[in-house]
């Protein structure tokens, strides 16, 4: 159960989808959005530090992209620097729907609620029943917070894959270099014979 630790197990009602899927999406981008935040939901996503436990010592749990701390949920989430720069203006979203649904909520929260609350909002709620306003206003958090998985998750594999080619190139130019000395080598050693 330590994969779901951040779903809001208070909101979830037998026979009622979660109080997240109920809210519509706006879009079918926005319902794309949704499958990778479900995996966040479920503890399904799985991040290098994931990897590396799962692998024990095979596995270096170091982030891929930045490569200056273990990859965990909050690194990915809150920390990484390398997508810092697109993480800023979505986090401020974020920032400003929950001071407009719960004022000095957002800034009160330590890394471990903030990312609690970015995988999980349905906890942001003062009173089981809400107003329209603030049925909307939860709303818009969550719309944020599948945005900014989203981002991220896409951003990742963006780097990911440019990695991937960087390593391959290397290997194959390594590759290459060997048997081109190989080569020489039995060219030199023909010729001594
Ligand atoms: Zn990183």
């Amino acid at each position: 159960m330590k994969s779901l630790k951040n779903l809001n197990f208070k909101a979830v009602t037998p026979g009622k989808p979660h109080p997240l899927l109920q809210l519509p999406s706006s879009s079918s981008y926005d319902a794309n959005r949704l499958l990778v935040k479900l995996k966040f939901m479920s503890g399904t996503y799985i991040l290098q530090s994931n990897r590396a436990s799962f692998n024990q010592n095979s596995v270096d749990p170091t982030c891929p992209l930045c490569n200056e701390a273990p990859e965990t949920l909050s690194h990915f989430i809150l920390n990484c620097s390398l997508t810092s720069e697109i993480r800023k203006p979505i986090i401020a979203d974020i920032r400003f729907e929950i001071e407009r649904l719960m004022p000095n909520t957002w800034d009160s929260f330590n890394t471990e609620e903030k990312v609690h609350t970015i995988i999980d909002c349905s906890g942001l709620r003062h009173r089981s029943k809400l107003t329209k306003t603030e049925i909307l206003r939860l709303q818009s958090v969550e719309f944020h917070c599948r945005r900014l998985l989203f981002t991220l998750h896409t951003e990742r594999n963006r780097h990911l894959q440019i990695i991937n080619v960087i390593k391959n190139k290397a290997t194959s130019a390594v590759h290459s270099y060997k048997s081109n000395i190989s080569r020489k080598v039995s060219t030199v050693s023909q010729t001594l014979h």
